[in-house]
């Protein structure tokens, strides 16, 4: 259902609020505003995905954008560069922080709303999802003194609130914690938080070189994006502190690979290095309306070959008045390593990446991402196609994996194909073509773009409509 509103007469000041209100209350996570040749195309971000949400005739399309832009304390009179701006509110006793940003395109600005929930944050490591086992690991590592502890992950898989609940856990009054974020995404209490300005030179490196001569026990970098912040965060946390710090990779392989590649050097990265926690988000099946089916014989052959177990039932999606197509949230798969003395050695002698590889999967302590997914998918918490989409089959898995990666490739050329199964059979001796298959799944996005149909949101409703009219 595409949301319609009284353009003609409904003035835009309330279009704009509804439009930030209910979005949020969909717990969306963006709103876009896209400038087509003819009019205003709206989309909303919901569990990942962004879904069609309104369609603002040419008429009214550049008061609304104005309207956003005068909220958000952005310059109405530019148009033609990019802009930041923020807006706060308390929607349904959520405090929202919205970051609003502009585009100058060819037809016009588009405009994106990042809407900042951070009630999760609140809830406590246990309410993350970790599995027990890497809950314990996680609690092995935030009780380390000193050394450094990566979350890693792509954009939007909820790294920063995993990292705010660590430092929950770290702040107490015996010690003085210290960030260094770009932005501050939440406000913590008894927390030292600095926002970077590089535009008058309060970089992260900078900033941190002041941090340590604040006397600090535990200190959080927003995100490690270039060698310098990368080296100093690895320095300070070998001269007695702990440092949380995020960075953009995949798993605790590829983060240890970039950190190398970001100039740290190896006797030091091995010494510090104390734990890697990387994460993904798939869609939550929705618990009201899924339902129970016969694993496929592809199915059946990942989960042999990546667990050793023997399946024969899943859980599978199906749709109700509560989830949108038979989901409802997202659920965190995790990989978290806790470095061993065979693992700083193997960093430290520049060990092959491979050999890496084994070192740090082949070890029973040890869950894989993939392991952590199609765990979550036995216990009907997600489903097998939202494990496999967010599985890197080339990064996630190493050369000696060859009959897992057939496996999966196999299970997504079906995934991504509408034929039947004499097809499927001629896949799986189909190895070859990863590029292809990968390619065929980003391909099936435009379709869950352009599907118009979304839940209706719960019940408990906001009616203060003015809240946003500053
Ligand atoms: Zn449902």
């Amino acid at each position: 259902m595409i949301r319609q509103y009284d353009y003609d007469n409904m003035p835009i000041v309330e279009i704009v609020n509804d439009m930030i209100i209910d979005a949020a209350r969909r717990k969306a996570s963006d709103i876009h505003f896209d400038q087509t040749p003819t009019d205003l195309m709206v989309r909303i971000r919901i569990d990942g995905e962004l879904v069609m949400y309104a369609q603002v005739p040419a008429a009214v399309k550049k008061n609304l954008i104005t309207r956003i832009k005068i909220i958000a304390g952005m310059n109405i009179t530019e148009s033609r560069l990019p802009q930041d701006g923020a807006i706060r509110s308390n929607v349904d006793g959520l405090n929202l922080d919205l970051r609003v940003s502009s585009l100058p395109t060819v037809y016009g600005e588009k405009v994106v709303i990042r809407i900042l929930d951070y009630s999760m944050s609140l809830q406590g490591l246990e309410t993350l999802g970790f599995s027990s086992k890497n809950y314990e690991k996680v609690q092995r590592i935030i009780k380390k003194p000193n050394g450094i502890v990566m979350v890693t992950g792509a954009t939007g898989t909820g790294k920063s609130t995993t990292v705010y609940t660590m430092l929950q856990i770290l702040n107490t009054t015996a010690r003085n914690v210290i960030t260094v974020e770009d932005p501050v995404e939440m406000k913590l209490a008894g927390v030292n938080q600095v926002q970077t300005m590089s535009e008058i030179g309060l970089t992260f490196a900078s900033a941190l070189r002041s941090i340590l001569r604040q006397d600090p026990d535990v200190i959080m970098i927003g995100e490690i994006r270039d060698n310098e912040t990368a080296r100093i965060a690895v320095r300070a946390s070998i001269t007695g502190h702990l440092v949380l710090s995020t960075i953009h990779t995949n798993n605790s392989l590829n983060t240890i690979e970039r950190l190398v590649d970001m100039d740290v050097e190896r006797y030091l990265l091995g010494s510090a290095l104390e734990g890697i926690i990387s994460q993904r988000l798939c869609k939550k099946l929705c618990p009201k309306c899924r339902s129970s089916r016969k694993a496929t014989p592809y199915e059946q052959a990942v989960f042999k070959s990546a667990l050793h177990m023997d399946v024969t039932d899943l859980y599978t999606p199906v749709g109700c008045s509560e989830c949108y197509n038979g989901y409802k949230g997202r659920v965190a798969l995790h990989e978290v390593l806790v470095i061993n003395q065979d693992i700083r050695d193997a960093v430290v002698n520049n060990m092959r990446k491979e050999d890496l590889r084994h070192l740090i999967y082949d070890n029973e302590d040890m869950t894989s991402i993939l392991q952590d997914g199609l765990l979550k998918v036995m216990e009907g918490l997600t489903s097998f196609e939202e494990v496999l989409r967010v599985i890197d089959v080339d990064d996630d898995l190493g050369e000696n994996d060859s009959e897992l990666k057939d496996a999966i490739i196999g299970k997504r050329r079906n995934l991504t194909s509408s034929d039947n199964e004499e097809v499927q059979d001629e896949i799986t001796n189909d190895s070859q073509n990863v590029e292809t298959s990968e390619v065929e799944t980003e391909e099936k996005k435009p379709e869950t773009l352009s599907d118009p149909t979304f839940p209706e949101p719960p019940e408990n409703q906001v009616s203060e409509m003015e809240m946003l009219d500053i």
